[in-house]
């Protein structure tokens, strides 16, 4: 039994919540839940952080963060959770595996399967920005090499782990020579040590255009910051839709797992939204804490639930899919699709064993 911290968010958060602990439930992930309120309502009563001390202990305590979206409420002065808690708990590797379904989901990209990593914690989203004059602001941009080589390093260990052959790097290092030039840097001395596991390194700006055009063509991509953010939406979308990915935020001894879509508030209470996303988001969580057989048996059942064509009206298309459902059917239609695998759709499985697990970082000497 893993205790696991979960916070049901805003918006549509608690119905694809409810929908996710559901199917969870059913397919006997052996996890206690204990229950946190973030976001909207914390914002309002003025935390500026959108959480309360005991919501943090119950996360520090519980190591594992099952996390719904959240409405961060407009107008200044709200800190963002979602980098607070990325901070905060060191979550530095961001993981989004973005694949398609076709011919099931809508995409132009029907052989893509990439997963995309993202360096979590620095790059702009250091939060270090001035003000210089009246008239010029400036934000900083920063690059550690401890933290370039977690996350490169992460890479390569995640492709070995998943059995991918290759990892591609994005910088703009033809630019910023000494930021991305370092991450650049170390992405090609960490890459010696993996012989086994081919690499190659793009220019960001022309990278994104081929990662848009011919996703097929890449498998690991590990960039800083900022560039994942933007790429991993681009290659989520790309692939079907926002709302079928999941996300792991990987930390020392923390870890988080959400969707990689907002609260959606125009659809919230409406048993309409599509719980996919962040059930990809616990099946990775249920991976990373050893429960392996439970993700396999969930997500062979998710594969045959959506090429049975049982869809929510985001990815209903006429012809295609068989009837649109709601949040609350579609989890019951997963529910009974358990011990179930996809005939046409590639069915899963899941290497047993330790979650991934880096060395300790070593300064460099000389
Ligand atoms: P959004 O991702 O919430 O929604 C954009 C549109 O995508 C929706 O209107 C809806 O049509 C569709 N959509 C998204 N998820 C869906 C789902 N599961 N099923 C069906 N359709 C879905 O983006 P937004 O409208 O820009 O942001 C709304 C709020 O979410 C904002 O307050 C924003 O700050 C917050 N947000 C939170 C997170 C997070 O908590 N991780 C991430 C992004 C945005």
């Amino acid at each position: 039994m893993t205790k696991i911290t979960v916070a049901k968010g805003d918006g549509i958060g608690p119905e694809i919540m409810d929908a996710t602990l559901e199917i969870l439930k059913a397919a006997g992930a052996e996890l206690e839940i204990e229950e946190i309120e973030v976001g909207e309502k914390v914002y309002l009563q003025g935390n500026s952080s959108g959480i309360s001390t005991e919501a943090w202990d119950s996360i520090r305590r519980n190591k594992i963060f099952l996390k719904a979206p959240i409405t961060t409420p407009q107008g200044g002065g709200y800190k963002s959770l979602n980098v607070t808690t990325r901070k905060s708990l060191g979550l530095y590797a961001n993981v989004r595996p973005c694949f398609s379904l076709s011919p099931f989901v809508d995409t132009k990209h029907p052989g893509m399967n990439v997963v995309i990593i993202r360096e979590n914690e620095e790059d702009l989203y250091a939060g270090i920005e001035h003000q210089q004059t009246d008239e010029v602001v400036q934000c900083l941009k920063l690059i550690s090499r401890p933290g370039c080589e977690k996350i490169v390093r992460y890479a390569f260990e995640f492709a070995r782990k998943y059995n991918r052959k290759k990892v591609t790097c994005f910088t703009k290092d033809n630019i910023m020579k000494q930021t991305d030039g370092l991450f650049h840097q170390v992405f090609k001395e960490v890459s010696a040590e993996y012989p086994d596991i081919e690499n190659e390194h793009w220019i960001v700006d022309i990278g994104a255009a081929k990662l848009a055009d011919t996703p097929e063509a890449f498998d690991v991509v590990v960039m800083p910051n900022l560039y994942g953010d933007i790429l991993s939406d681009v290659a989520a979308q790309i692939a079907g839709s926002v709302g079928l990915a999941g996300s792991a935020n990987i930390g020392e001894s923390c870890a988080m797992f959400e969707a990689i879509h907002g609260s959606a508030p125009r659809r919230a209470g409406q048993n309409m939204a599509n719980p996919s996303g962040l059930l990809q988001g616990a099946i990775m969580m249920l991976n990373h804490i050893g429960q392996t057989d439970v993700a396999e048996k969930i997500q062979n059942a998710w594969l045959t639930t959506v090429e049975k064509g049982i869809h929510t009206y985001d990815i209903y298309k006429e012809g295609v899919s068989k009837k649109k459902v709601g949040t609350r059917e579609f989890a019951q239609a997963v529910i009974d699709h358990l011990g179930q695998t996809p005939e046409i759709l590639e069915k899963v499985t899941y290497e047993k064993g330790a979650p991934l697990q880096l060395p300790a970082y070593k300064r460099k000497q000389g």
